[in-house]
């Protein structure tokens, strides 16, 4: 199995720093950390599948019945280790029901002063660019699914949803080889981590059975990524495959899950849902119920392929732009998270980017009232 980068590509078509289109891109997926996960369900269309119920955590610009955010381990990480929590902390104050998600940790990579911006001046408008984004992803989650929707009365309906989302999908990635839009959880340095990954991929035929994890950025110019881009689409998917490997080593500590999320596990789910699970396969009263199909579903899964793979696609036509194949790096990734809790954390206060990286200013909504461009400051705000 390969995903080979376009060889030549990069000679006929221009790299650019960045645009209004992208910029906005970014800053949906800051968008897209606000508000409660949740909702609908999916069908996937293939036979095997029609049995198959789940509901996809939806992002939140996706979303038409509501705030919709992402739900969104490996070596070197200690996930039963608890960090204190500073109760004026950002995790404390805005993610203390819901956790961390894989865009907050890209989005403060991005800029954090940036995203503590957002966190206290609020999400930026969805621009058109932004709504084409959303758009091809939900297409391209169509191609594999179909969505219902299911009324969810209590938070233990809502997470019960997001497992069977879960599940249904790795029933599917394990039949057909492929699944899009699977939401993933993670106890990570003592905080629960969600994200949702686009697309894995798996052969179902070969003895090599990785999956390959993939995500697709949709460009409004054909021009490739800029390296910071790049650099964030990566950490995206690194994130992705640390909750993928973590789930798959059965690493689900079950009791700070409930703990952490103020959840009752012998609370009897809604007729609604409980008829969903039992439709999807799994008949479950309670979450407890659901949580042991779900971490035996977890067992059943190998590690994430080191290769990860960055698409690359234009707005106006899908045309693939470039593929970006790259190595899951652990310690990189490791120092990527740990550096983004810090401030999470409130163990220290908000970087600026970094000046080789200033370019993006320009293209920042809290531009105007950011003190790197107010005072002299050089941003080493550390
Ligand atoms: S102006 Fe620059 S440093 Fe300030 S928040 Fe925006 S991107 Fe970050």
């Amino acid at each position: 199995m390969g995903y080979s980068q376009q060889p030549t590509e990069p000679l006929h078509i221009p790299v650019e720093i960045v645009s209004d289109e992208e910029m906005a891109l970014i800053e949906a997926a800051l968008a897209a950390t606000a508000g409660p996960a949740i909702s609908p369900v999916r069908f996937q269309r293939t036979a095997r599948s029609i049995q198959s119920i789940t509901l996809l955590s939806k992002r939140r610009l996706s979303s038409e019945t509501g705030p919709i955010g992402d739900i969104e381990d490996a070596v070197g990480f200690r996930p039963t280790q608890k960090r204190s929590r500073p109760a004026y902390s950002f995790l404390h104050r805005f993610r203390r029901k819901r956790g961390l998600s894989v865009t907050d940790i890209t989005a403060t990579e991005w800029c954090e002063k940036q995203m503590e911006f957002f966190l206290l001046l609020g999400k930026p408008e969805a621009t058109k660019a932004m709504k084409a984004g959303v758009a091809r992803h939900a297409v391209l989650e169509e191609e594999v699914v179909r969505r219902v929707k299911v009324r969810v009365k209590t938070p233990e309906d809502a997470w019960a949803l997001k497992f069977i989302n879960f599940m249904v999908g790795v029933n599917q990635l394990l039949f057909d080889g492929l699944t899009r839009e699977l939401p993933l959880l993670g106890f990570v340095e003592g905080i629960w981590m969600v994200g949702v990954i686009d697309e894995i991929r798996m052969p179902v035929t070969e003895t090599e059975k990785s999956p390959t994890l993939v995500d697709t950025k949709t460009r409004a110019r054909a021009s490739l990524p800029s390296e910071p881009q790049r650099r964030n689409g990566r950490l995206q998917l690194m994130c992705y495959k640390y909750l993928w490997d973590n789930l798959a080593a059965d690493k689900f500590p079950s009791r700070q899950f409930f703990d952490f999320f103020a959840l009752n596990p012998h609370w009897i789910l809604s007729e609604d849902i409980r008829e969903n699970t039992a439709r999807s396969g799994f008949p479950a009263e309670t979450l407890d119920d659901l949580i042991r199909y779900f971490r035996n579903a977890c067992r059943t899964l190998p590690q994430a392929h080191e290769q990860l793979l960055l698409r690359y696609e234009l707005q106006e036509d899908h045309s693939l732009l470039n593929e970006d194949q790259f190595e899951y790096d652990s310690d990189w990734l490791k120092g990527q998270i740990q550096g983004s809790l810090e401030f999470w954390m409130g163990e220290r206060e908000a970087k600026y980017t970094p000046a080789e990286e200033r370019w993006k200013c320009k293209f920042c909504q809290f531009a105007s009232v950011c003190p790197i461009n107010t005072n002299n400051s050089d941003g080493n705000s550390t």
